[in-house]
């Protein structure tokens, strides 16, 4: 059995989810059982997000001019599938509701988290339900399953931690049957409901954790990740036109690319379902006949010099320590004891006698009392427009002499100057703060030098 998982652009349109029922059939007609988790439409959260936006500033006629696109878009697609009449019937009372909430928003002017929340799972709980008409329609046995029975904790609603215990059960309740009599359950990703049982989301991206929570809970070994890709590559095909494609990954260094930035993998998946003993793949939803990346989680012996790059933006902090009457390690415990208060995690972080520096996600510049009880532990400074640049090798690259040199060459090469820069002791990640305008040169040039030309570790 397998957990299939459709992204965005895997459901964006008719033809596309012509192309995925084929999948589905493909796999029902040899004999695989599959439970299959989908993402919105792609391009549907970014517009429920945006209604929400205006809705709030009271703009009725633009958000409403926008729920009426996504309205649109579902049934063109419903009535190129020709399954308008069984999606009309089963998504009424969902747009009802949607356009109620619009309008509870504009009324109020207010749009807190938990209502945004709310607002985005809509695109999950349409699409789901359109695949489900049209494999419905092809004759297959499948239901539509809204993921309330995912729980959360309700530490947060736009990416909340998981009760692991309480959704094992509850999802055996859920779809223990259809897995008994062999019927094809198709649940939505991205969100599940917190102790309140309200709901909360799991991030964005987050439907391929979704994935990998219904592989763990339902003890379903195979976990495939269907998206626009061959595979994971060795950079992120949008910066680099020939980024190849990896047969295989390491987990450790999947998770560190995914972490920073490779959008392939939302950064929670991998970890629990190799931890489970599962095997997760990544495959392109348009190119059926290619394999495409196996996560394994013990990388065999690979001798490249660099497997993969990635790159995100980040929040760069200077904490001057000249400029505090504090000692260094009193600085360290408190802004760790802060940052955790108030939420905040730091991702890289490199420390001297006259300075602690450390990136963070960008939206936590936006936290204001994080920054303001920062300055009171010591003055900083802040380095805007910057991303980290994630470099990773195999770990035969232990021990091994000039790949860090070759990375630097590259970068000087290409003009730029680097902020701050860390390798962890394993050796495999090398992770450079440059700015964020100077990142698609750098990423080729690393690319071209130590990717393209399959240097080899001597
Ligand atoms: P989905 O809608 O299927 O979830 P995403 O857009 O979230 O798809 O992720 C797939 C995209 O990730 C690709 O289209 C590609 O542009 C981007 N990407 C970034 N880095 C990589 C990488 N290393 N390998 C593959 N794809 C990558
Ligand atoms: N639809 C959600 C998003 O765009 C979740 C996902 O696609 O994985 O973030
Ligand atoms: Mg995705």
């Amino acid at each position: 059995m397998k957990v299939l998982k459709f992204g965005g652009t895997s459901m964006g349109n008719a033809n596309a989810l012509e192309q995925v029922s084929s999948i589905v059939q493909k796999y029902s007609k040899s004999g695989e059982q599959m439970l299959v988790v989908c993402s919105a439409m792609s391009g549907i959260t970014n517009q429920l997000i945006s209604i929400g936006q205006l809705a709030e500033k009271g703009k009725q006629h633009e958000a409403m001019a926008i729920f009426n696109a996504i309205k649109e878009k579902h049934l063109a697609s419903a009535r190129q599938l020709e399954v308008i009449d069984s999606f009309k019937s089963c998504t009424n009372e969902l747009f009802i509701n949607l356009e109620k909430l619009v309008q509870g928003i504009i009324l109020i002017g207010e749009l807190s988290s938990r209502s945004v929340a709310y607002l985005l799972s809509f695109g999950e709980r349409l699409s789901t339900r359109l695949l489900v008409c049209y494999l419905q329609r092809k004759g297959l046995s499948a239901t539509q399953h809204d993921s309330t029975f995912i729980k959360t904790k309700g530490i947060n609603y736009e990416e909340d931690e998981i009760d692991w215990e309480s959704t094992k059960s509850l999802a055996i309740n859920a779809l223990g049957n259809n897995i008994q009599e062999n019927v094809i359950s198709v649940v939505t990703g991205f969100f599940g409901t917190n102790p309140q049982g309200h709901i909360s989301l799991l991030g964005r991206g987050g439907s391929d954790f979704s994935g990998a929570i219904l592989s763990v809970c339902l003890e379903i070994n195979t976990l495939e990740i269907w998206t626009d890709v061959d595979g994971f590559l060795s950079a992120d095909p949008r910066i680099v036109e020939d980024a190849q494609l990896l047969d295989e990954i390491g987990f450790q260094e999947a998770s560190e690319l995914c972490f920073f930035g490779a959008k392939v993998l939302h950064p929670k998946t991998i970890r629990p379902v190799i931890d489970n003993g599962g095997q997760v793949w990544i495959k392109n939803t348009f190119n059926v006949e290619l394999e495409g990346t196996k996560i394994i989680k013990e990388a065999r012996e690979n001798k490249r010099e660099v497997i993969s790059i990635s790159s995100k933006k980040v929040g760069l902090i200077s904490l001057d320590l000249f400029a505090s009457q504090s000692k260094k390690k009193q600085i360290l415990s408190e802004l760790f004891q802060l940052a955790q208060e108030n939420g905040v995690d730091i991702d890289m972080i490199a420390a001297s006698e006259a300075e602690i520096s450390f990136c963070i996600e960008v939206k936590h510049l936006e936290n204001k009392c994080f920054l303001d009880s920062l300055m009171s532990i010591c003055p900083y400074y802040i380095k805007e427009d910057r991303s980290v640049v994630c470099i990773v090798s195999p770990k035969e690259v232990r021990g091994q002499c000039g790949v860090a040199g070759k990375i630097f060459n590259a970068i000087a090469d290409s003009g730029v100057s680097i902020d701050m820069y860390s390798q962890n002791a394993s050796e495999i990640a090398q992770l450079i703060v440059i700015n964020t305008g100077d990142v698609k040169k750098v990423v080729k040039n690393i690319h071209s030098k130590l990717v393209s030309r399959n240097a080899l570790l001597v």
